[in-house]
């Protein structure tokens, strides 16, 4: 019998695609994934879920979505609900098609979906500062005319926001190239700058995408886009019947309503932390730290993977970027206590190595 070779059987860009990394490793301080330290239960608001399992979910999430259209002050009409907002970005892509372009370092999955979808991922490389270079990015813009433009500002994963003005900018000019700009403030809440939602009433090509998980709510997975009807019109048409369960549906509504100052507390927390560890880092001579808007903080240090590895063996685990980024390190804020531990290990491993 001839052995299959599946990976033959895969479309041509599936096989020379790498899959996200999502690998568990076990660990005793969890500093890797963006995620919020505070473990927010299921039972802090809600007493009883009486969810009839047999039944579909509402397709079109009708009460989460007026939920959350009173926190953005927008009707729920202008609102789109994803599988996180990993699902969405899989919707723009496979509505709008591409090209795709996006500055780099950010966010693996835009350029993944692209590539999988089958559509051209152009990448524009982030100044010295991690700010858009935006005179490389408008020449972009007018030589390959993208359908798409994603801006993750707070950008994961240098922790910045790009310019206003530059983004304002892009976003005049992409209007003109019929280009859509899709600004993912997944780090939004974290950041001391107004976001874009003031200025969707502005300009006709604007998307916004924003994520429960960053602010407690990662296990949950829901995504949702903020934007024109005509736009959710369309990518509604590939959507996945009934994408967000029932479960998903009521816990977040509850919590949007029921639980939101102590959202709001836990987030003030993290920025409160990120401030206090920011000086710490900036105290220790062998790196170099990053200022940030969002829930994390990005390091450069000689031999990264190495401090990598002693910091996992301290049972601290946070993000490696070699593979995008030489010699840096992502570490998530956690609590005060955990953001202890790692300050203390980074300590003693940076100075042994003398
Ligand atoms: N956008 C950005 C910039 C991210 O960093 C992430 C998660 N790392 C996401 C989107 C996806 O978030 P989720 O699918 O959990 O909503």
């Amino acid at each position: 019998m001839n052995k299959l070779k599946v990976e033959s059987l895969a479309r041509k860009n599936i096989q020379k695609l790498k899959p996200y990394q999502a690998k568990e490793i076990s660990c005793k301080i969890k500093l890797d994934a963006n995620e919020s330290p505070f473990a927010v239960k299921i039972s802090d608001f809600i007493s009883e879920i009486n969810i009839p399992l047999n039944r579909y979910p509402d397709p079109e999430a009708i009460v989460l979505r007026k939920a959350l259209s009173k926190k953005i002050k927008l009707s729920y009409e202008n609102i789109m609900l994803g599988n996180g907002s990993d699902e969405l970005i899989y919707y723009l892509i496979l509505t709008f098609g591409g090209p795709v372009l996006y500055p780099v370092p950010t966010f693996a999955m835009y350029g993944i979906i692209a590539q999988s979808v089958g559509v051209e991922a152009i990448e524009c490389k982030l100044d010295k500062d991690f700010d858009i270079d935006d005179e490389k990015f408008l020449k972009l813009v007018k030589l390959k005319k993208p359908r798409l433009i994603f801006l993750s500002s707070p950008n994961n994963p240098t922790g910045n926001t790009f310019s206003t003005d530059k983004i304002l900018k892009i976003i005049e000019f992409a209007q003109k190239n019929s280009s859509i700009v899709v600004i993912d403030e997944a780090y939004q809440p974290f950041s001391s700058e107004k976001g874009f939602l003031p200025f969707l009433k502005d300009y006709e090509n604007l998307l916004i995408l924003r994520t429960l998980s960053k602010i407690g709510f990662a296990g949950l997975r829901l995504g949702y886009l903020i934007g024109k009807k005509e736009f959710l019109h369309e990518i509604n048409k590939v959507r996945l019947p009934y994408n967000i369960d029932s479960i998903t549906q009521y816990v977040a509504t509850e919590a949007l309503n029921k639980f939101y100052p102590q959202i709001k507390k836990f987030i003030s927390e993290i920025i409160k932390e990120r401030q206090r560890v920011y000086k710490r880092l900036l105290k220790i001579k062998k790196l170099k730290v990053y200022p940030s808007e969002a829930n994390f903080i990005l390091l450069k240090l000689k031999n990264s993977k190495e401090v990598y590895k002693k910091l996992l063996k301290a049972g601290i685990l946070v993000r490696d970027l070699s593979s995008m980024i030489d010699n840096a390190l992502r570490v998530t804020i956690g609590t005060k206590e955990e953001n202890e531990e790692f300050l203390k290990a980074l300590e003693t491993i940076l100075e042994e190595k003398g």
